[in-house]
This record gives C-alpha cells, sequence and structure tokens, in this order.
C-alpha cells in the first residue's frame, strides 16, 4: 500500500475481520484500550485496526497466507498479518498499571480498573517474549494507580530488572519535577511524557487535575538527559484542535528537540457523551504528517532512528522517517 492508503486505514482505525485471522490479533493498549485488533503489513507500511464488527473496511483472506483490505466491496490494499510479540510486533509493549487516578476524558483506563503489574510479572512475560527470539526492544507505559512519583520509582525498579534482556528500554509515564534523573539513573533510553491535546484551553478541560506546562518542563529538561532522538510525546489528533494550533506545537516542540507522535483520536464506547471527538481525515492525517516530517528535518531530528515505542512500531501513526 501507498502511504495515502495507509492514512485512509487509519482515518478509518477499525477493520471487520469476516473469517478467522487470529495468528496477527493483539489486545489492546492505551487510548483504545480493552479491544482486539490486528497488524496489517504491506509494502514498506504496517497499520494496526482495531477489530470492529461494524467497520467500513473488510479484511479477508487471501491465498498463500496474504491478506486484502476492502473498502466498499473493492479492494485497496493486499498485505500480510503481522503476529505481534507483546502488544506490538518485535517489542514487549507492556501496561505496567492498568489503571489512573487522573481523569483524561478520552481515556479509557480510568474507567476499566484494570490490574496493576508486579515487578516479577513483567519480568515473566518479558523473559517469555525475549524466549521467541523476536524480541527487539521493551517499551512500558503506565497510569497512575497512587501518584507519579510512587508510579515512576515503581517502573524505574522495573526498568533496572529489564536491563539484562540488552535491549533498549523506553518509558512512558505521568511527569513531575525529577522524573527524568529517576528513569535515566534506572537505565531507561527513551521517555515518552505525553501533552494529548496541544490545545491549552481544551487541555485544561479534556485533562482536568494535569499541568500543561509541567509535561513541557520533563520534557525539555529530558531533552538534556536522554538526548535528541530519544524523547517523545503523544498529540492526539481530533479532540476539537484547529491545524494551526497542532503546526505551531510541532514546531516549537521539534525545535526544542522533543518528537511528537502524532494520534488519531479513538472515541472509546466507554467516554461516550464524555468528550467530543472527531477522528481526522486522511487528508487531515497526511497534511500534519508533513509539517511533522518538515519540522524534524529543519531541527536535525530522526523519527527513524527511534529505538521503542511508537516511532519503532509505527502501527498507529504516519511516521517521518519510516512511513515518509
Ligand atoms: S504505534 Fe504505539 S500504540 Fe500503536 S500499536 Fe504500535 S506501539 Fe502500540
Amino acid at each position: 500500500m501507498d502511504l495515502e492508503t495507509k492514512a485512509l486505514l487509519l482515518s478509518v482505525g477499525t477493520v471487520q475481520v469476516t473469517e478467522p485471522c487470529q495468528e496477527g490479533r493483539a489486545s489492546t493498549a492505551g487510548p483504545g484500550a480493552g479491544g482486539q485488533s490486528v497488524f496489517f503489513q504491506s509494502g514498506p507500511h504496517i497499520a494496526r485496526l482495531s477489530v470492529v464488527e461494524s467497520s467500513p473496511l473488510h479484511l479477508e483472506s487471501r491465498p498463500k497466507g496474504t491478506v486484502a483490505i476492502l473498502k466498499d466491496g473493492k479492494e485497496i490494499a493486499c498485505g500480510r498479518l503481522v503476529e505481534p510479540l507483546l502488544h506490538c510486533p518485535e517489542q514487549a509493549y507492556i501496561t505496567v498499571s492498568e489503571r489512573c487516578i487522573y481523569d483524561c476524558k478520552f481515556c479509557a483506563v480510568p474507567k476499566l480498573r484494570g490490574g496493576i503489574k508486579s515487578r516479577q510479572k513483567v519480568l515473566q512475560m518479558v523473559e517469555e517474549a525475549a524466549r521467541t527470539g523476536h524480541l527487539r526492544a521493551i517499551s512500558l507505559t503506565s497510569g497512575v494507580e497512587v501518584s507519579p512519583q510512587h508510579e515512576a520509582e515503581r517502573v524505574a525498579g522495573i526498568v533496572r530488572g529489564l536491563k539484562r534482556f540488552g535491549v533498549p528500554i523506553g518509558v512512558s509515564v505521568s511527569p513531575f519535577p525529577g522524573v527524568n534523573r529517576i528513569l535515566k539513573d534506572a537505565g531507561a533510553d527513551e521517555v515518552k511524557y505525553n501533552l494529548e491535546c496541544v490545545d491549552r484551553v481544551l487541555f485544561s478541560r479534556v485533562c482536568p487535575g494535569i499541568s500543561y506546562q509541567e509535561i513541557m518542563d520533563a520534557l525539555q529538561e529530558a531533552v538534556g538527559i536522554f538526548g535528541r532522538n530519544r524523547v517523545f510525546t503523544n498529540i492526539i489528533v481530533g479532540l476539537g484542535e484547529s491545524d494551526e494550533t497542532v503546526r505551531q506545537s510541532i514546531d516549537e516542540l521539534a525545535e526544542n528537540g522533543i518528537i511528537p507522535v502524532l494520534r488519531a483520536a479513538y472515541p472509546h464506547p466507554l467516554r461516550a457523551g464524555e468528550v467530543q471527538i472527531e477522528r481526522p481525515s486522511a487528508e487531515r492525517l497526511l497534511g500534519l504528517a508533513c509539517c511533522l516530517k518538515d519540522a524534524l528535518e529543519k531541527s536535525g531530528l530522526e523519527g527513524g532512528r527511534a529505538l521503542t515505542g511508537c516511532y519503532r512500531c509505527t502501527g498507529c501513526d504516519l511516521i517521518p522517517g519510516r512511513d515518509l
């Protein structure tokens, strides 16, 4: 598939699976938590699609282990399903605490009230992933069980235990002053602190009780500690922010050595009525991805050098340095 087709798939974000294609399925972490998804690879691109019965896209088996994606009965892409390792291909991508004291209006994690994985449990999961011979990176993400400080200390302890696997480790937690030193000393290679919504007025509404400035401060400090091409932040597209605001933020972040991940908003059923989400069109995703590519290039940043996380996986986004 070409870049435009990947943008189209991401703008829909879902697919109907009419036949049993079990081998390429994964459970979903993050904002779309709780469902099942497939990783569809075609040519140089890979797209993660949530499996939803009412999706306008259909996945069908083709000969020799290939699959096709159809829209309105017409084949728009042909490829294969990629089996995820833990959540995504080639990575052990683990959500440590599947619950959160915050209440970001687009996120299902606080509603799901999931489990808390112990250090031992995470080490065991990675051990099993490593045994397959396909483990290339570890990414840890976490909600906030007690407080951001408590969470970061706990995740740092887990990172120390994971160093023996000898692969890069990325960490995404809720930041606070001092978080970078804790994670760096533990041995993390990359960090991601999510700004989520770059329209500051909207931010205070959709992320109540969280300080935008504190996240920015942590991101800026992180570049000095972890280095360029090692610091990331998710920006959700589709919460009501304008393209102008997103573009300005992309430029500002890139100038500061921070690499944004542009993530299409996902209207989780558990958040119905709490937040207005307009899934971005393929054209909007493409336009913003081109703007991101230009901004990274202007600042001498290279998405293709990411070691962990979403820039390495590329399933959910149009990634400069990999997709374009
Ligand atoms: S791009 Fe990120 S969130 Fe999406 S499947 Fe890959 S690792 Fe998970």
